[in-house]
Parts: C-alpha cells; structure tokens; sequence
C-alpha cells in the first residue's frame, strides 16, 4: 500500500489523480488531501476516500461559513481531522506516514509543501511546474540531499522522462548520447487566429483548449504559450540541461507528449491519448505500469500527426521566459508572479489578452536583476512583481 498526499485535490490533476487511485485500492491509500476553495468538493472526496486528513489551505478568519464547514466535516467524515492554513499543507506533505505526494497546488502557492516533501524525501510526484520554475535550484537540491525521488507529471516532462535511458541521472545528457530533447506544445486555441483579432479574446475563448482540458490559469498560459515558457525551465531544472538543448516544436494534434532525438539519428517519441491519467499513472505506479481508466490510441483514427515551428510574434511570452531564466537569479520567480496577477486579472476581466504578455515584459524591464540563495529572497521577490503588475494592470485600465 502507497500512502499519498494530495496537495489540491479539487483541481483538474486532483481529480485525475483519485479517478486512478479509485481504480487500484489495494494499491493506494490517501493519507491526506488539500484544498483552497472548493469545500463541498473537499468534503465529498473526503467522504470517499476517507483520508486520516484534510486540509483547507486558507488562513482560518478568510474561510467562508468556517463553523458550518466543520460541523459538516464532523458529521460527514468522522473518521477524518481536518486541518486549516498553509502550515497544514507542508505537515501533510512531509508527514512520516506518506511514502507519495502529488504537487498538484496551482501557482507559487504550491512552493512551500513542495519543497517540505522534497525535504522530507519523499517521492514527489510533480505537477506543480511553477514550484520548479520559481525555486529550481532549491527545489533539486533538496531532492538531491534528501534523496527524494522526483517524477514528473507534467505530460511533456513525463514523456520526455519515459524516453530517456533509466540511467539518464548518472549519466547526464551527453553521456547518455542525446542530441535535442523536443518539448511538443499544441500552440493552444489561437494558433491560427489572425493576430488583429487577438484583443478580441475572451477567457472563455482561451480556457477551450483544443485537446486538454485543464485548469483556468494553465489553459490560459496553454493559449498564450507561457505553459511552455514555463515548461522549458522545468526541464532544465528537472533534467538538468541548458536551454539551447530543447527545441519547442508545435504539434497540434497532441498524440505525441515530447521527444528525445539521440546522437545517432533516432528519435524516441511517447504517444498518447491527450489524458493526464496516463502521466499521473505512471508516477504513481513508476516503475512499474497499471491501468488508468485511458482509450488505448487507434492508430487509424489518427490521420495525421503534423509538426511546425512556434511564431514569437504570436507567443511573445515563449520568448520571456527564455529571457528571465537565462538571466537566472529573481526573474523566474518574477515573471511566474507577475504571469499570475496578469492571468487571474484577464480571467476576470480586468486585463485584455494582449496585455497579459505586455504587463509581464514590462516588469521584467522595471525589475531589477539579483542572486537569489533562498526560499525567502525569492518569496519576497514574488510579492514584489505581483504588487508592481498589481500596479500596472490599475493604471492601464481596460
Ligand atoms: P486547478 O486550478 O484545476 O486546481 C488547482 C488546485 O490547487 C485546486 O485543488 C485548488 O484548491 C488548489 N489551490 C489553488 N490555489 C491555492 C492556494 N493559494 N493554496 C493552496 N491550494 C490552492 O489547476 P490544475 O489544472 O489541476 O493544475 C495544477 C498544477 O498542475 C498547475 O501547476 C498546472 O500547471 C499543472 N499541470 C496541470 C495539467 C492539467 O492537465 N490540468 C497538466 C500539466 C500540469
Ligand atoms: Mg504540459
């Protein structure tokens, strides 16, 4: 029996996660599942999987109905201590009791548990990018000194790490005989829109991925082509490369999850149906396979796999995020922060499409480059770049 924690089991990948674990219960047993907001949705998984916890991520006096909320918990999972704050999160994420977790926390409000569990040397199954994008180097090294296991969920990462050698850790990139790793992205709703209709877009336009269905925030960066930004400096954190060894490659049909492309001429790909039950089913059951609910892929309803190269005109934001990671030090954890405030405020109407990709080059422009050595550098960096996009998106107006 794996014991797992789940840090945001309301979310898209939370709830991907308990359909495959549904699926194994002698081989799973949820120690702990986290959310925000989404209480009735906490409470009914509570119900059904009957954790030892669960775990409201807010401060206590920012819960709406609290008292009922509890009374609710209690009557409903008696067998169930539920637990409220961000403390709560990292205690259930480096608990003695948990062999798994899965980072499933959208945003650098994931950092925190993530980096308890890779702490605590746990196997940490990680969906939770931004964590990697604002904390790579720490987050790696506590992995390294911990000796916890970190297996990628997201689904061009878990492919990616499908296709290397298993020793790829000892032996590294060029040891191991690869050229390129290629990092596929589908180029999201807008591929083809003409680039006058842009200011036009709605959220609900850009949350209607076209093979993925996902979280608001990652749909959004999926259509903008942040998520790959964001993705190539998580596979340089988690493969420990540099950026001129992946190629981003747009590939609409998202059958292939990324490739390795080795010094011999082969090319070693991953296909799939676009199901993140396949990806989180493999770090759960790594290194072994089980079932996860997923159509195995009919070759003869595939017509065709077609393959381009990403405009940076259209994705200005793909070339942002090259720019703050080969800059290093605060501006990762920059451009995540500022990426949040810009995305949640186009979700709500508050900033146009465009602006999102304007409002994040201009605080890279106004911020001024440092070394960052520690979680706390970085976490004070984060709430500086959300105050001045804060800042900027008031005074732009809409
Ligand atoms: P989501 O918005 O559907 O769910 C987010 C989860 O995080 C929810 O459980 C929510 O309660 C919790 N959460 C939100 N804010 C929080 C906070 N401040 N403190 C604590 N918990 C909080 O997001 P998602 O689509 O499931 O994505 C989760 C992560 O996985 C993201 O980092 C995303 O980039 C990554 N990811 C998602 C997919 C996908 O298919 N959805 C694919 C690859 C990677
Ligand atoms: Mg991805």
């Amino acid at each position: 029996m794996k014991r797992i924690t789940l840090l945001g089991s309301t979310g898209s990948i939370g709830i991907n996660t308990l359909d495959v674990i549904a699926r194994h219960p002698d081989s799973f047993e949820v120690f702990a599942l986290t959310a925000h907001q989404n209480l009735e949705r906490l409470l009914e998984q509570t119900v059904q999987f009957k954790p030892k916890y669960a775990v409201i991520a807010e401060i206590a006096d920012k819960v709406v109905g609290l008292a009922e909320v509890k009374s609710k918990f209690r009557q409903k999972a008696p067998q169930t201590e539920l637990l409220i704050g961000p403390d709560a999160l990292a205690f259930v994420a480096s608990h003695d009791n948990v062999d798994s977790v899965m980072a499933a926390i959208v945003g650098a409000a994931g950092l925190l548990p993530t980096l308890a569990a890779a702490r605590s040397g746990k196997q940490l199954l990680l969906a939770n990018k931004e964590a990697l994008v604002v904390a790579g180097e720490l987050l790696m090294e506590a992995v390294a000194e911990s000796g916890a296991v970190l297996l990628p969920i997201d689904s061009e990462h878990n492919a990616i790490f499908q296709c290397l050698p298993s020793d790829y850790p000892v032996r590294g990139f060029e040891r191991s005989g690869i050229d390129k790793i290629i990092l596929t992205g589908s180029g999201g709703p807008f591929r083809e829109l003409p680039l006058a209709q842009f200011s036009d877009i709605t959220p609900e336009q850009a949350c209607a991925h076209p093979n993925w269905d996902m979280g608001r925030k990652i749909s959004v960066d999926s259509a903008t082509m942040m998520n790959k930004g964001l993705e190539l400096i998580e596979a340089c954190h988690m493969f420990q490369i540099s950026l001129s060894q992946i190629d981003v490659l747009l590939h609409p049909q998202s059958i292939i999850h990324s490739m390795v492309s080795y010094r011999d001429g082969s090319v070693i790909a991953q296909l799939g149906q676009p199901d993140m039950r396949t990806p989180i089913a493999y770090g759960l059951s790594w290194p072994e396979r089980m079932e996860a609910g997923v159509e195995p892929l009919d070759f003869t309803k595939v017509s065709q796999l077609t393959f381009e190269s990403p405009c940076e005109k259209r994705y200005p934001c793909l070339a942002l995020a090259k720019q703050a990671f080969t800059e290093g030090g605060n501006m990762p954890a920059v451009l995540n922060a500022t990426n949040e405030i810009a995305v949640d405020a186009f979700l709500n109407r508050q900033l146009d499409f465009k602006g999102i990709a304007e409002i994040n080059q201009q605080v890279l422009e106004l911020t001024p480059g440092i070394s960052c050595d520690s979680i706390e550098d970085l976490l004070a960096e984060d709430r500086i770049a959300r105050e001045r996009a804060q800042k900027l998106i008031q005074k732009r107006g809409l």
